[in-house]
């Protein structure tokens, strides 16, 4: 890595979820040289752990794809994963950034056979599917990772599992001489583009999510329907392997509370109707989805898609947020607790399955990116001249979908691109 040659008219993109990726190829479209750092083995971020987009219902696979064959055409924008932003000093401009870099023990000259997966024994939890399933030590994060590269866990290097994994090797691939290092890269400008990550449910005491198997959440059911995903696609649910036809929906489960997070998730109302329709897609007429909800928040375009889910006999909604939970544990069902604020209704209703559509949160604070830049009272990034030439994009500024993500990423690219500019011409 030491390699890579960066100056004060590369902009640097910090997260390679569809946001970062969207901004790091408008800006290498437009002729500017980019450096694109993400902290996991592979981009893609969350949208690549999604099994369809609301509000058409199609595959993320699809525009992952086009994406990815535009970043590897593109010889302006350099990749680098296991990447974190440690230190930024300087100004817009003339930032100086280090970046920590993790050995992922797999050069270039893998090939993505398999072999050493094969021959490890050793599992570690599969964090792609939420720690849902295990997975070998050797491992490509997922079937559309780019880098198509395997990589071995830390935890296996300077065991007898390393050495198998090694040996099974026949493209000299396996580096277990890796070693951390930091480097420092020169940039003109930054996007920072780290988005979210699901509220911790287990907060969220009187939902169980800690106790109860069949309680789980809205980032895990997207990754139960997905043919790779840990249930092979099937809508079982955890504590028995039982169908789950009969599906609870919780919204607002972490936001909108002062107890947790304050702001409403914005997406979570959007991510239940379409989770309603993959009830229908396993059960057809058999499926039942019941939505306990405050409001239902569908904004403009997304309203649609909300009447077509209330027209749909196989779904209900019940106005009410849900005060507890509790199981049955002779057979494992979840019964859900509270009142029906229409109509006033004492209810205790028994579900298989109960998805909790979870809060999103800002995966860094703002608080505290090196560099310092404005901050929301959630931690959001807040466009701000102080910021210099730091701009937040995607889910780093606040709880988007995808499309309001990619608006976002395009922005914050132009405002880069306006500071390379100036630079270019000593302006700066
Ligand atoms: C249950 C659920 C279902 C959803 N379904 C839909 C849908 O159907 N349609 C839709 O439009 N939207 C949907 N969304 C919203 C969608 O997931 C977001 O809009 C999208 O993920 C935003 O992308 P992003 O790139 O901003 O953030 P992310 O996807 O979070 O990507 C951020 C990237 O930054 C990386 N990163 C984090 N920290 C660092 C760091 N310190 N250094 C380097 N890299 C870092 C991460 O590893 C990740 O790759 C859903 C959300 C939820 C919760
Ligand atoms: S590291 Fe070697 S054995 Fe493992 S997938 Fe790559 S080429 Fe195959
Ligand atoms: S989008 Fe819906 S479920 Fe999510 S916080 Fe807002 S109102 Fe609640």
């Amino acid at each position: 890595m030491a390699g890579v040659v960066a100056t004060n008219e590369t902009i640097l993109v910090v997260g390679g979820g569809i946001s970062g990726m969207t901004a790091a190829l408008e800006a290498a479209e437009c002729g500017k040289n980019v450096v694109l750092v993400e902290k996991n083995p592979s981009i893609g971020g969350r949208v690549s752990q999604l099994y369809k987009y609301f509000p058409k219902l199609c595959h993320p696979t699809c525009g992952m794809e086009i994406n990815l064959r535009r970043i590897k055409a593109n010889k302006r924008l350099r990749v680098m994963t296991l990447a974190e932003v440690e230190k930024i000093d300087g100004k817009a401009g003339d930032y100086s950034v280090s970046i920590r870099l993790k050995p992922r023990y797999v050069n270039e000259n893998c090939t993505a056979c398999g072999a050493c997966g094969e021959a490890v024994s050793a599992e570690i939890d599969n964090p792609f599917n939420y720690k849902l399933n295990r997975m070998k030590a050797a491992y490509l994060p997922f079937t559309m990772a780019y880098p198509q590269r395997y990589v071995l866990d830390p935890s296996i290097i300077g065991t007898a599992e390393a050495e198998k994994a090694k040996g099974a090797c026949k493209y000299s691939a396996i580096d277990l001489d890796a070693k951390e290092e930091v480097i420092t890269l020169k940039v003109g400008a930054i996007v920072w583009a780290t988005g979210w990550r699901p509220y911790d449910a287990a907060k969220i005491q009187p939902y169980g999510y800690d106790r109860y198997a069949n309680v789980i959440t809205s980032v895990e059911f997207e990754r139960m329907m997905d043919p790779f995903g840990p249930t092979g696609g099937k809508l079982l649910r955890p504590s028995d392997g039982k169908e789950a036809k009969d599906v609870a929906f919780i919204q607002c489960a972490g936001s909108r509370d002062r107890n947790h997070l304050k702001h409403c998730s914005r997406i979570c109302c959007m991510a239940s109707l379409k989770q309603s329709t993959y009830v229908n897609e396993q059960f057809g007429d058999q499926a039942k989805s019941t939505i306990y909800y405050i409001d239902i928040r569908a904004i403009d375009r997304f309203e649609d898609f909300y009447q077509k889910v209330l027209a749909n006999p196989t779904v209900k909604f019940v106005k009410s947020k849900v005060a507890n939970i509790t199981d049955d544990k002779a057979n494992g069902d979840v019964i859900l607790h509270g009142v029906d604020t229409e109509g006033y209704h004492r209810y205790d209703n028994r579900h298989d399955l109960c998805v909790l559509a979870i809060g999103m949160e800002p995966n860094v604070d703002a608080r505290s990116i090196p560099g310092g830049v404005h901050a929301d009272a959630s931690g959001f990034i807040e466009a701000d001249p102080a910021n210099g030439a730091i701009f937040g994009a995607g889910c780093a500024t606040n709880a988007l979908d995808v499309n309001r993500a990619v608006q976002s990423a395009t922005a914050a690219s132009l405002r880069a691109i306006q500071v390379i500019n100036k630079v270019s011409r000593a302006e700066v």
